[in-house]
């Protein structure tokens, strides 16, 4: 048989269908992560006989599924989550869209669903983003998109992550439960990945930490914290130099937009200023006897939703690993550093190719 020519997602068949009922706004403070939705939302079938249908956007509704969809039963599921920006003239930015567009072309093949152009989902999203503007608040918005056949955007305005300046959090060292293993899927973001990692979240919160620091092996690699990448920043006991550390991509480990952001921009910037930048396993053992050496210099997480999470202590076998901020610090010099850096260029107040207008 021959295989038939199947459609590649095309922008310019983009139809619009605007909704008869606007949303009232919820001041930016009052907003709960992923319950407020914005007036519209993406979608775009996929079958196997035609490839992509023309993308629409309609008003924000429910799905209706046939109880036999296998996303119920087998998890074809994955996702994505990246926020638009509104810069100062009023325009409309992404970050980094392509790299969202990479991740979701390869969890979607790992678990046999269609790819999708990503240049042409792009300006599909940038139509929704800009036709949703409203929602943005003076600081970000939440895209997160799945696909199953059914490819959907929606949005979700959110507040700021840290309404009071910084607040430095406390991890627990989690070795009972596993995240991700070798030649698993957890550099993929596979819905099935997120649940199993729940309970050990309320059992850290149940013991006054915010977080799980997820461990790996005999060896206690340390791995991500939460839904963030992981940078420990210490001085090297062999070198004596600054060391920026975080776990290498062997396919335990998302990669996450933020990780990738923080590296190249530690490349550029740090590097030249006597710091090694690392791509490396760390054990948790040596994270420990740095913090006892006096050898700790900070520690933070990294991901869209926060930028940099800095970390104040991490519980381990028993005992609170100090990770180098003062009683009266909330971050470290790195962690803001790397804040600023970023949100500059995600804003548009440092001209950067990172920056997409919409
Ligand atoms: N690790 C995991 C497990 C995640 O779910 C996320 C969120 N996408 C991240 C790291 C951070 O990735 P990003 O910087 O792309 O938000």
């Amino acid at each position: 048989a021959s295989v038939a020519q199947l459609a590649a997602l095309d922008p310019s068949k983009l139809t619009v269908t605007k909704t008869q009922s606007p949303k009232k706004l919820t001041p930016p403070n009052e907003l709960v992560f992923g319950k407020t939705f914005t007036d519209h939302m993406v979608s775009v079938e996929w079958t196997a006989t035609e490839g992509w249908h023309s993308p629409r956007i309609i008003p924000y509704q429910n799905l209706s599924l046939d109880p036999s969809t296998c996303v119920f039963h087998y998890a074809f599921e994955c996702f994505e989550g990246m926020k638009a920006y509104k810069d100062k003239n009023g325009g409309t930015r992404l970050f980094r869209p392509n790299k969202n567009m990479e991740r979701l072309n390869k969890s979607s093949a790992r678990i046999a669903l269609p790819t999708v152009d990503g240049d042409a989902l792009t300006k599909v999203i940038g139509e929704f983003v800009k036709l949703d503007d409203r929602f943005i608040p003076d600081r970000p918005l939440v895209l997160v998109p799945p696909g199953s056949a059914l490819l959907f955007v929606i949005a979700s305005p959110v507040g700021p992550y840290y309404p009071t300046g910084f607040k430095a959090i406390s991890l627990e060292a989690t070795d009972y439960a596993v995240r991700a293993w070798p030649g698993g899927v957890g550099d993929k973001k596979l819905g099935a990945n997120y649940a199993p990692c729940i309970l050990p979240q309320l059992e850290a919160a149940s013991r006054g930490f915010q977080q799980n620091l997820w461990l790996f092996g005999e060896e206690e690699y340390v791995t991500e914290v939460g839904t963030m990448n992981l940078f420990v920043a210490l001085k090297n006991k062999e070198t004596g130099k600054k060391e920026l550390i975080t776990a290498p991509l062997d396919g335990t480990i998302l990669e996450g937009v933020t990780r990738d952001s923080v590296l190249a921009l530690a490349r550029e910037r740090l590097e030249p200023k006597g710091w090694t930048i690392s791509e490396r396993k760390i054990r948790m053992s040596e994270v420990a006897e740095a913090s006892q050496e006096g050898r700790m210099i900070e520690v933070f997480g990294a991901g869209t939703a926060a930028i940099v999470s800095p970390v104040r202590s991490i519980s381990y076998r028993g005992k609170l690993v100090d990770c180098g901020l003062k009683e009266n610090e909330e971050a470290g010099e790195i962690a803001l550093q790397m804040k600023n850096w970023i949100e500059d260029i995600q804003y548009g107040d440092e001209p950067h190719p990172w920056s997409y207008v919409v």
